[in-house]
């Protein structure tokens, strides 16, 4: 084939301009992570089909309250409420930036908007109010709009005569909305009083990794059983804190799951692969016979 003899031969052509491809899927910087428990490096989506529990050393990892809700509601039959409810600013609090556009950001980022999600639902058939805590929002801080959700769970399992089921992820009470945060611990308790006093229905508490402070300090241990997941950390306050006012060495394992089953504060570990049947056998247990 000849070209034309008037054309440039290649090498004295103008280059093209150079054109990016427009990327189809933006890039994934969280598609591999890393196993605390055996340092394997896991690809995350194959995690997440697994409930987020590794498959080499069986390390529950942190896990999202949708997927969570998925896996121990029956199909289809979880009825969310207060999905609305949205947190305000009273104090005007400010740190390093302002509560209300950390709680703008947090929002967008996470599709809700606050920490909390709550509904009714069955269990292998058996009706509950559920709910669970979203670490990813603020840590799973408790502030006004996680109380509320919570003391409505309560109320609404009263109401319907329904076992309550709570599942705590949290570093406590939200520090953002000061005083108005720490009310929630007794608003929440006196909820959780009538549940049991006037509906005698039970609550069963289950213990995520983390659950600490105002959380820990209220609703989440006061369980007619409290379930752990496998190494959760638990507690109230952080062990170096206790280690710095008691200025004593902490025992091996301190605030795990492990540790405080032992210990008697945690009547059961539950591997997250049992969680289902194990709050169904619980709460049939506990309903009392009409
Ligand atoms: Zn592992």
């Amino acid at each position: 084939m000849s070209e034309p003899k008037d054309s440039p031969r290649w090498f004295e052509q103008a280059p093209a301009p150079i054109q990016a491809e427009p990327r189809t899927a933006p890039a994934r910087k969280d598609l591999w992570v890393r196993c605390p428990g055996c340092d394997q490096i896991l690809f995350r989506p194959a995690l997440l089909e697994q409930l987020a529990v590794c498959p080499h050393c069986r390390h529950h990892h942190r896990w999202d309250s949708r997927a969570r809700l998925e896996m121990l509601c029956d199909e289809g039959s979880f009825e969310r409420h207060d999905r609305f409810v949205a947190p305000l600013d009273p104090l005007g609090f400010a740190d390093s930036k302002p509560y209300s556009s950390r709680l703008a950001a947090t929002q967008r980022a996470q599709g809700e908007l606050d920490a909390y999600i709550a509904g009714s639902a069955t269990l292998n058939g058996l009706p509950v109010e559920i709910g669970t805590f979203d670490f990813r929002f603020m840590g799973g801080s408790m502030g006004s709009v996680v109380g509320e959700l919570v003391t409505r769970q309560f109320e609404r399992a009263a109401e319907n005569k329904r076992p309550a089921i709570v599942i705590s992820a949290s570093g406590g009470a939200r520090m953002q909305e000061g005083i108005l945060s720490l009310m929630q611990m007794a608003k929440t308790c006196a909820a959780l009083a009538r549940l049991r006093d006037e509906a005698r229905m039970p609550y069963i508490s289950v213990l995520a990794d983390p659950t600490t402070g105002g959380v820990a300090a209220s609703f989440a241990m006061l369980g007619d059983v409290i379930l752990a997941e496998p190494h959760a950390l638990i507690g109230f306050a952080g062990a170096r804190v206790i280690r710095e006012t008691i200025r004593q060495e902490l025992p091996e394992g301190f605030q795990t799951s492990e540790y405080l089953l032992e210990h008697g504060m945690v009547d059961l570990i539950v591997p997250r692969d049992e969680l289902k049947d194990t709050l169904v056998r619980l709460c049939r247990h506990f309903t009392p016979r009409r």
